[in-house]
């Protein structure tokens, strides 16, 4: 994903972020009203209302600019709040048939597992990013994706019953490490990971990458997975709520101290959910045979510098040479073609089998299943400590890059627990810094 620059599109039907777009709008109206860029150019600054200041010292124009764009914010982010809960109301009321206001308002919006504190989180992150300082910058798409983000941690720890957090999910490229690197040991994600076992919270990296055995996983994971055998403060059990679900929902490994590459397989039969024990081989034989031919007309059209990779459970292309950059418009043309080619199909129309197309960066993947099916498994393996039952959505986290470019592989587990969108493995360190700081206020 990509936050700096967009693709537009003929078919906008996939776009997932008219929500933050239109908090963004909301917030642009007291920007223009109340902003005051020309106080920069009155110093030192004087005004019948607030006198002259001295040079050197703050300008009271402007420090009056930020307050009263601080207040209008957090008003509108407080209304949008009470909006939220209003959705909520209606989404948990199966009697009701009409929409929400903000169902009407933003009709692509999903279910919410939780309340939104965005007032609160709207402070907080106005005290990092000086938000209602600006004049000249008005909120910003990152601005209120780091809002929301903030406002789903501050609701994950809240004080409210039931609103503990006891699952994480992380995905792997870009959230963890750079694309197409690895987790090593000096990595400063590594210490969060470990400082969440520790408060008996479950891990569970979802990720695309889709290896059948152990040793591509320890590649890819190793700092980590060395991390958690070497530790000496962590218990068994709390080593042990580590687990690996790669090819969005197709392989899952187990953290195994006593395994060579600290990770033990564990067979489907044990994981499967009844749903996905009725995918049929043939049928995914089948997607993934349409999904090839689809590809390869792709690689064809476009003269992508690409070639296929055909997997068990999956299907793309991959750079070739392995280093050459394929252009960000021909990846999304390919995921849009591919996916509506297979939505088309007699394979995809039955639905028997969910799919995954996504950009990953540098490369198209088709996958069989998605992250809302590896998210689900994972709250089915580790399940609530106290009722025996999988870990319900508003006690799970997913935290991931994949929100908006095509197919947006993380996008996929927000209907089935709360999500946080980071743009890279150093916003995800400040994510868990964040995080740990409110569990730490809640346990005190
Ligand atoms: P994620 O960000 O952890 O979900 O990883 C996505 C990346 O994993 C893709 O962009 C690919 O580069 C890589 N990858 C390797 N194998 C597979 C696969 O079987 N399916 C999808 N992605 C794969
Ligand atoms: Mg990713």
């Amino acid at each position: 994903m990509t936050t700096r620059y967009r693709v537009e599109y003929a078919l906008k039907t996939h776009r997932r972020d008219q929500f933050i777009e239109w908090i963004k709008g909301l917030l642009a109206v007291p920007f223009v009203l109340y902003s005051q860029p020309h106080g920069v150019f009155e110093y030192p600054p004087s005004s019948p209302e607030l006198g002259t200041s001295p040079p050197g010292s703050p300008n009271p124009i402007l420090i009056k600019a930020r307050e009263e764009a601080h207040r209008r914010y957090a008003e509108i982010l407080h209304d949008v709040e009470l909006m939220i809960d209003d959705h909520i109301a209606h989404q948990n009321d199966p009697d009701n048939p009409f929409p929400s206001k903000l169902k009407l308002l933003v009709p692509s919006i999903g279910p919410f597992f939780t309340r939104l504190p965005l007032e609160a989180a709207f402070k907080f992150q106005d005290r990092k990013r000086y938000i209602s300082s600006r004049r000249f910058v008005s909120p910003s798409f990152n601005d209120v994706r780091l809002i929301l983000n903030s406002a789903q941690l501050i609701s994950v720890t809240s004080t409210t019953p039931g609103s503990t957090l006891q699952l994480a999910t992380f995905d792997g490229d870009v959230t963890l490490y750079d694309d197409g690197q690895s987790l090593e040991p000096t990595s400063p994600v590594i210490p969060r990971l470990l400082d969440l076992l520790r408060k008996n919270i479950k891990i569970g990296i979802v990720t695309a990458a889709g290896y059948t055995s152990a040793d591509r996983y320890y590649a890819r994971l190793h700092g980590l997975l060395d991390s958690i055998a070497t530790s000496v403060d962590l218990t068994p059990v709390q080593k042990r709520s580590v687990i690996i679900m790669g090819g969005e929902a197709n392989y899952l490994f187990q953290f195994d101290p006593a395994s060579e590459h600290l990770l033990s397989p564990v067979p489907r039969s044990e994981w499967l959910t009844a749903e996905m024990l009725l995918w049929d081989d043939r049928d995914i034989t089948q997607l993934l045979d349409i999904a090839e031919a689809a590809l390869a007309d792709c690689i064809e059209t476009l003269n992508l510098p690409a070639v296929l990779m055909r997997k068990d459970r999956a299907v793309g292309i991959i750079p070739s040479p392995p280093h050459i950059r394929i252009p960000r418009e021909s990846l999304e043309e390919t995921v849009l073609c591919v996916q509506k080619i297979l939505e088309l199909s007699s394979a995809g129309r039955s639905k028997k089998v969910p799919f995954c197309a996504f950009n990953g960066g540098n490369d198209v993947f088709v996958d069989i299943g998605d992250k809302s099916w590896g998210v689900t498994v994972c709250q089915r393996w580790f399940r609530d400590p106290e009722t025996g039952r999988p870990i319900r959505g508003e006690n799970t986290l997913h935290v991931g890059d994949q929100f908006l470019s095509a197919g947006a592989n993380d996008f996929r587990a927000r209907s089935v627990g709360t999500t946080a969108w980071i743009a890279s493995p150093a916003e995800t360190v400040e994510l868990l810094d964040e995080l740990g700081e409110l569990m730490g206020k809640k346990m005190s």
